[in-house]
């Protein structure tokens, strides 16, 4: 990944990568029975680029794309999307009407969104019930009533009802108990669908780590966000040797050191000296800091890799900078720094950086941005690394 002049702080994202994913993804669902792919590209693409990641999802055939808002379903229209397209968190007030002429499916939680989503019909709406996780969609309470209403509306021409589904609480702990029970409860609930009349064409309640860890949830869909950027959505599952491990990262992250230098014994490294030089070595300025999405909690936990080697962060991180220790070598200024990238190289990676500062993956990719420039490579293009778009 190098180019002439590449910019202080970067974030390099490999479609090539993505497209593998959804690829081994699709293989996962691949059985006797057609069970169709979702790539999840909310939140900026988990930080990876919403637009570019769906173009490339769709291109490894996904054959879905979600998103949680309104405003990404249309921004994902603009950019020339046509395909299948499900949005699920809606506020009162939004621009349903929006979403409804640009060929959106959305999704009602409760008898009021319904209403409100019916008033601008026809429209394809798609149904969450809530089976365990007590975030959105609607309590088992009011399954009946939303599926009567629905019903109702459906034939009167305002809706057509395309989908049912929920969503996991802890598929990334295949043992939990409530993996069961909310399989169970999304049964019931479909079972008091049909008795009200509605035919879905899809019903799905898997994500990623569901997805792969559990084939009896897959329905007519799944739905994968983190595994479409090669993240473990399980790492607390036990190793694994099958497409779990076969997952390619897509994110680098990666900036130019600014300098390198000598600190002696004793000397107290950034804000509030909370760690000081042991014996005489060597430090680098690291240009990213929380300011641009790299945890603060990182500091003194978490390691960078400069010239083929973890290097550990010393004391605070800033808001623009950290320091790392270059234990006695010297490297001069622009000497690359990966922060975490594949792992390919033995850089940390995503997973490494969460494990250090005690979160998940989703959380690192998703936050880092600030001022590092992201652009995207295709390491299957011919050429290799071309670039192929920027921001
Ligand atoms: C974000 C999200 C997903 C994707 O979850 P992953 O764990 O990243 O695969 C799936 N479904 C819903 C409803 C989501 O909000």
């Amino acid at each position: 990944m190098s180019d002439p002049v590449p910019p202080r702080a970067e974030i390099v994202v490999d479609l090539a990568a993505v497209r593998h994913n959804v690829r081994l993804l699709k293989d996962v669902v691949r059985g006797e029975r057609p069970v169709a792919l979702m790539a999840v590209v909310k939140a900026d693409g988990y930080g990876h680029g919403m637009v570019e990641v769906a173009a490339a999802a769709r291109a490894a055939g996904a054959d879905w794309l979600g998103v949680a808002t309104i405003e990404e379903a249309l921004a994902l229209r603009a950019a020339g999307d046509r395909g299948p397209l499900l949005c699920w968190l809606s506020a009162p007030g939004d621009d349903f009407a929006a979403a409804v002429a640009a060929d959106v499916e959305v999704t009602a939680y409760s008898l009021e969104e319904l209403e409100e989503i019916a008033a601008v019909g026809p429209a394809r709406v798609q149904l969450k019930v809530d089976t365990g996780l007590s975030r959105g969609g609607a309590a088992r309470q009011d399954w009946h009533d939303l599926f009567a209403v629905a019903s109702d509306l459906e034939r009167e021409g305002r809706i057509r009802v395309t989908g049912i589904w929920s969503h996991f609480a802890a598929s990334d702990d295949p043992a939990h108990p409530a993996n069961d029970a909310q399989e169970a409860a999304f049964r019931d609930a479909l079972a008091l669908a049909a008795s009200a009349g509605l035919e879905p064409d899809v019903t799905h309640l898997a994500n990623s780590a569901a997805t792969l860890l559990r084939p009896s949830s897959h329905f007519d869909l799944v739905r994968c966000g983190i595994a479409t950027y090669g993240l473990d959505p399980a790492p607390g599952a036990g190793s694994d040797d099958g497409p779990r491990a076969a997952l390619r990262p897509a994110m680098t992250a990666r900036a130019r050191l600014v300098m390198s230098k000598a600190i002696a014994a004793g000397d107290g490294v950034s804000y509030g000296h909370t760690w000081h030089a042991p014996d005489d070595t060597t430090v680098g300025l690291v240009p990213a800091g929380y300011g641009d999405g790299v945890p603060r909690a990182a500091g003194n936990v978490a390691a960078v890799w400069v010239d083929d080697a973890l290097r550990p962060i010393r004391g605070r991180v800033c808001m623009d900078q950290v320091v790392v220790d270059l234990g006695g070598e010297l490297p001069p200024p622009g000497t690359e720094v990966v922060l975490f990238g594949p792992g390919d190289r033995g850089e940390p990676t995503a997973q490494d950086w969460a494990e250090a500062v005690d979160t998940i993956s989703y959380e690192i990719v998703t936050r880092v941005g600030g001022r590092f420039v992201r652009r995207h490579i295709d390491t299957d293009a011919p050429g290799g690394a071309s670039e192929r778009t920027a921001r």
